[in-house]
């Protein structure tokens, strides 16, 4: 079959990781008889550089025209000034609202092998095994009114957390039709005890519990939820969020798999269906590691499983998505690791290397 892809890197680790998962995507290809028709262009810092806005009308028109977008990450501190006109993180923000993916997902899962390169405790993490879902395009990052303004008692910045009936109960009945197919709980993430936007939310997931009465439905305020994430991560199934909350709690529960270079995401537009064909945006859950940049020791895992993500959520291929997950599985098995889950003194892989053993576990598997 024939796919087009729109391939975005951005800036920092961004391009380095999602090389990698362009060769993989190629490496499916090459096994199961697809053709990748790959068009790049450019998003955030880079876009700053070479056209003066993070968002250029090229790069829409990729989103609007390809099956599904590989990206990255953006930004830096090359455009990090708090006085900066343009930033980096606006090109994503508008590339989401473009798309109008609200829903982002991402699993979480400990790998056996990587149990002793985790911060926590082997038995803490056994058996963790998570979605979570995040609002991705309404609430603090999106409403208005925003902005700063000058007054005669000082500046005054303002953000706006604004979401509607229907913003919520979209993103939550992802949620649930997640749960269904996997361990049927799901965690509704809030701080009702204190938010106007958080009752509604709760009102709405209480509401959508009656319907989906085959599912376990909890209701964690969003501070115990930081806190059960460390103390109890195996008892989750499906979390969902809105946005900013599901922002520091995904960050958060990529801890538990040892590296956020390991996770992927998807940035749907409704209910995950595998073997369906539809658009999606899909990225490493990782920023652009300046710290790291330029240096070939990035991890690329985490675009390499979103490409997985893709391939069965945007492209109907099933099968081709079993096949990345479980090259991963095989080179992790083979105690391959990236500087970011080596442990102390060990050897490690670089980026590329990495990269080469997933491509040659897909071929040797095709
Ligand atoms: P980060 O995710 O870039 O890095 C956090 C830490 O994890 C760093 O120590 C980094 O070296 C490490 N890390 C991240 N990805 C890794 C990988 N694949 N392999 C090995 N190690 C990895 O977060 P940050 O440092 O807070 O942000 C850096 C920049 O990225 C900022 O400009 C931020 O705005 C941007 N950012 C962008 C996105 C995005 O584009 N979706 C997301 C988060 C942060």
């Amino acid at each position: 079959m024939e796919f087009n892809i729109a391939v975005l890197g951005g800036d920092g680790i961004g391009p380095e990781v999602t090389d990698q998962g362009v060769r993989v995507l190629e490496a499916v290809g090459r096994a199961f008889g697809h053709n990748f028709n790959l068009s790049y262009g450019d998003i955030g810092g880079i876009s700053i550089d070479k056209h003066g806005i993070p968002l250029i009308d090229h790069t829409i028109e990729l989103l609007d025209t390809n099956d599904a977008v590989l990206f990255g990450a953006v930004g830096g501190p090359k455009w990090d000034a708090p006085d900066a006109k343009v930033r980096p993180e606006q090109g994503l923000l508008a590339m989401r609202a473009h798309m109008g993916v609200f829903a982002n997902i991402r699993p979480v899962k400990v790998y056996p092998q990587l149990a002793e390169s985790s911060v926590l405790k082997p038995e803490v993490i056994d058996g963790v095994d998570m979605v979570v879902v995040r609002e991705l395009t309404g609430g603090l990052y999106y409403a208005e009114p925003r902005g700063r303004r000058e007054t005669p008692n000082g500046i005054i910045a303002e953000d706006t957390m604004r979401y509607t009936e229907g913003e919520i109960e979209r993103v939550l009945r992802v949620g649930f039709e997640l749960a269904r197919g996997r361990r049927k709980k799901l965690t509704s993430v809030d701080k009702a005890n204190v938010l106007e936007c958080s009752r509604l939310w709760r009102t709405v997931a209480a509401r959508l519990g009656e319907e989906y009465s085959d599912i376990e439905l909890e209701h964690v305020l969003v501070d115990a939820c930081a806190m059960q994430l460390i103390q109890r991560p195996a008892s989750f199934d499906v979390i969902v969020s809105e946005n900013t909350f599901g922002d520091i709690l995904s960050d958060e529960a990529s801890v538990l798999a040892a590296s956020m270079g390991l996770l992927p995401s998807a940035s749907l537009t409704g209910v995950p269906v595998a073997g369906q064909r539809s658009g999606g945006l899909y990225e490493p859950i990782h920023g652009t590691a300046p710290d790291i940049a330029g240096r070939g020791i990035a991890n690329p895992t985490g675009s390499i499983l979103s490409v997985a993500m893709m391939v069965r959520y945007s492209l109907g291929l099933t099968e081709e998505g079993a096949a990345i997950e479980l090259a991963v599985d095989r080179v992790l098995g083979q105690n391959a690791r990236t500087a970011d889950i080596a442990l102390p003194g060990a050897g490690h892989v670089s980026t590329k290397e990495m990269g080469d053993l997933i491509v040659a576990a897909i071929e040797k598997a095709g």
